[in-house]
């Protein structure tokens, strides 16, 4: 059993043979494959991917580029020009409150697109999310970059369980410390292929704290290539050999830390 916890399928990479790649990754072993939404039409078409396939579960949030629009210049290539954060983000708590999402993100903050006269907007949106998730008992799915020590510090503050943090690019030092300290989860993408810090963190980080993902379209694990959920297998792979699993005790290992962390319900 196999899962993918950050993906885009709702990309238009995906737009000619969504149902062929969906199709994969089910033969390819996946159970769970959680679509991310970023922003209000992205968010609505995870719900509608949610509801014609049971192997896709629905999350919902809004990504801090997106969320901080009104502050970017013009031609900042965003996927919505301008929308209202906060209907989105009552949209998003409605669906929440519904029992209808099985995690809250993408969501987060990031200073590498990003300047600091954006921070105080997005930590604004960030700690909504936040607030959301722990109102309704789910997991929230961090994206953050350059800013992953402000990220956690809120994480704290709101004294947060259910996180997973993305495609970590921060210190391994850290990831380490907050997967044993605080206990949260990490989701590892499919370019560990090429990646050092990742195959580190699948080497170290405890292994009831690992989960995988792709992000795809984005980070393929070899380049040039249109990432797929399938490709999680690929870094099961790397896990069972680093740590010396056999490849179905690295699956297990992993699907049993998805369920800890989404519920039965999700499985
Ligand atoms: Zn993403």
């Amino acid at each position: 059993m196999l899962v993918d916890v950050h993906t885009h399928l709702t990309h238009d990479a995906f737009s000619i043979d969504l149902d062929a790649v969906i199709k994969q990754a089910e033969a390819a072993g996946l159970r769970a494959i959680v679509v991310n939404g970023l922003e209000p039409k992205s968010n609505r078409e995870v719900l509608a991917l949610a509801a014609a396939h049971p192997v896709i579960k629905p999350a919902l949030g809004i990504y801090p580029v997106e969320a901080v629009g009104h502050l970017l210049p013009a031609d900042f290539a965003l996927t919505v020009k301008r929308f209202d954060v906060d209907a989105e983000l009552e949209f998003i708590a409605e669906q929440a409150s519904l029992g209808r999402l099985a995690a809250i993100g993408e969501c987060g903050l990031d200073g590498y697109w990003l300047g600091e006269e954006t921070f105080a907007a997005q930590e604004r949106v960030f700690v909504r999310c936040i607030q959301i998730a722990m109102a309704n008992d789910l997991p929230v799915i961090i994206h953050t970059r350059k800013l992953e020590q402000r990220a956690v510090d809120i994480l704290r503050e709101h004294r947060v369980t259910k996180v997973d943090f993305h495609c970590f690019g921060g210190k391994t030092k850290l990831a380490q410390e907050c997967a044993e300290r605080d206990r949260w989860w990490f989701s590892i993408p499919a370019n560990a292929t090429v990646n050092e810090a990742f195959r580190k963190m699948l080497q170290n980080l405890p292994g009831d704290r690992i989960l995988t993902e792709t992000d795809a379209p984005y980070l393929p694990p070899r380049k040039g290539e249109r990432n797929e959920p399938a490709n999680v297998a690929g870094t099961i792979a790397i896990l069972a050999q680093l740590r010396g699993w056999t490849d179905a005790e690295a699956r297990a290992r992993v699907w049993a830390n998805y369920v800890a962390l989404f519920g039965e319900k999700w499985a």
